[in-house]
């Protein structure tokens, strides 16, 4: 007979004398906070209790990422930090997900240099996690799954989200592309999208909940669509999604250059909902490295892209993900990344170093390209774009913003995001945080602008 793991669990857990507390901690990535949400609903549905205090919890879940070199780095480091919690709580159950998890590497080094773990699971065990909480409970031995399930699409999981306000909604797991330096598509398989009733039906709810702004979420969002047995792509959802009735904006991360087509562009211009602002990653101006990197576009194309965009939409918001010292990149290749940067003028630049990852292709390449020069670059970049928002965000004073108000900044800023994911603060107090208010901007800096309530 089948065991109803949820069930079974809540029944051990039921004997307490209290509700044991969960605590998720989500590294990285949307998605991955996303997924981290779902463990949550998962965790509830077992009789579990919420908390963001890991000296709280009974239950704690690392749901980590496995990008670059340092985030790894950071995950052992608080895993280390843990133990002297559990010989406090000997009871307590500590799990590793997320995308570390799903490399088998992982679950040998913490079976050897960090005993004070239970569980290790990888992304493909999302949907698993009652059964693995129901054998670390009853064989009080160590559990590993990194099987690769790569049809999933995690469905009819009830998410816990942190915010009312807004929310990430996954349109697609995976990714098929093999940027040469990438780990994700190991580590999350291949690209598989939902179905469009079931995305449809999950903004009406949200947006029927109060939710104001949508992000649409996926490795690859614009090839949204393959595999489906409706013939559907991006910027048909994009419309599907741009007529729903309500009160919400639109957003999506990340969309590949090498699948932005002019009609991706036409249907951001002509909807209603979809925020004026695209995160369209470049990773470097050399078409040498492109190549290197199996990005499958030239500079050419690219620029060509972000003219028909422009053309389109005039006040359109760029922003891009770049990588430094790809194996082998030359200072004049680093020049090319320099030139499109200036060009383009982003609005912001998400900028790494290059991380080896073992199991990737550019893992291979013998590279000569020193670490000193590496952080030079970088460096040089991030000087070239303060300069460029610097002079670039003096376009917005006077400009009137929508801005969905998230936080605070020091003591004295509301802060928050306009439509054009331009950080904005004002001065006002904390309940605006979860509002949309209008915003006349005032002032602007090289990271943010300052505005007041109109
Ligand atoms: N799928 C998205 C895309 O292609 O834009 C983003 C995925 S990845 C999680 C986010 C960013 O991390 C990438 O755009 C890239 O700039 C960076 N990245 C990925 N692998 C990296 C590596 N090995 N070293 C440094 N940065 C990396
Ligand atoms: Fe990684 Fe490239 Fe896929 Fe983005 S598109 S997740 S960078 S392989």
């Amino acid at each position: 007979m089948e065991i109803n793991y949820i069930q079974a669990v809540r029944d051990i857990f039921a004997k307490r004398e209290a509700p044991p507390l969960c605590c998720v901690h989500s590294y990285g990535c949307q998605q991955n906070v996303s997924d981290g949400e779902k463990l949550k609903g998962q965790l509830c549905l077992m009789g579990c209790g919420v908390t963001d205090d890991m000296t709280a919890a009974d239950i704690i879940i690392l749901n980590t990422c496995a990008v670059r070199e340092n985030a790894e780095l950071k995950v052992y480091g608080n895993i280390g930090e843990l133990k002297r919690l559990k010989e406090q709580k000997p009871d307590m159950l500590i799990a590793v997900g997320g995308c570390m998890g799903q490399e088998p590497k992982t679950a040998e080094k913490i079976k050897k240099s960090y005993r004070h773990v239970d569980i290790v699971f990888g992304t493909f065990a999302a949907k698993e996690l009652p059964r693995l909480i129901y054998e670390a409970l009853t064989k009080k031995e160590f559990i590993v799954d990194t099987a690769e399930r790569n049809t999933e699409c995690f469905e009819d999981i009830p998410a816990v989200r942190s915010e009312k306000y807004k929310a990430g909604v996954s349109i697609m797991y995976g990714c098929n592309n093999f940027c040469s330096y990438c780990i994700v598509p190991y580590v999350r398989g291949r690209e598989r999208s939902r179905s469009p009733e079931k995305i449809i039906e999950e903004i009406k709810r949200l947006v029927s909940d109060g939710c104001k702004e949508i992000m649409l979420l996926g490795q690859n969002v614009n090839s949204y669509g393959r595999g489906l047995e409706e013939k559907i792509d991006f910027p048909e959802l994009l419309r599907r999604i741009d007529n729903i009735d309500g009160d919400f904006r639109v957003r999506f991360m990340s969309p590949h250059p090498k699948d932005a087509t002019r009609e991706f562009f036409d249907v951001i211009a002509e909807s209603k909902k979809i925020c004026k602002s695209v995160h369209l990653p470049l990773q470097s101006g050399s078409d040498r490295i492109l190549k290197e990197m199996n990005r499958r576009y030239t500079a050419e194309q690219y620029m060509d892209m972000v003219e028909y965009a422009r053309k389109v939409m005039p006040g359109l918001s760029i922003s891009t993900d770049i990588i430094v010292g790809f194996p082998n990149e030359t200072y004049e290749d680093f020049s090319r990344t320099l030139d499109i940067v200036k060009a383009v003028k982003y609005d912001n630049i998400f900028s790494f170093i290059y991380s080896k990852r073992t199991g990737t292709k550019a893992a291979e390449i013998i590279d000569h390209t020193s670490e000193e020069d590496k952080g030079e670059r970088f460096r040089e970049l991030l000087a070239v774009q303060r300069e460029i928002s610097e002079e670039h965000y003096k376009r917005f004073l006077g400009a009137e913003f929508d801005v969905l108000f998230d936080g605070t900044y020091k003591e004295e800023f509301i802060s928050g995001k306009s439509g054009e994911f331009i950080i904005t603060l004002v001065k006002g107090s904390p309940e605006l945080i979860g509002t949309m208010r209008k915003v006349r901007v005032t002032k602007t800096h090289n990271w943010a602008v300052e505005g007041e309530l109109i």
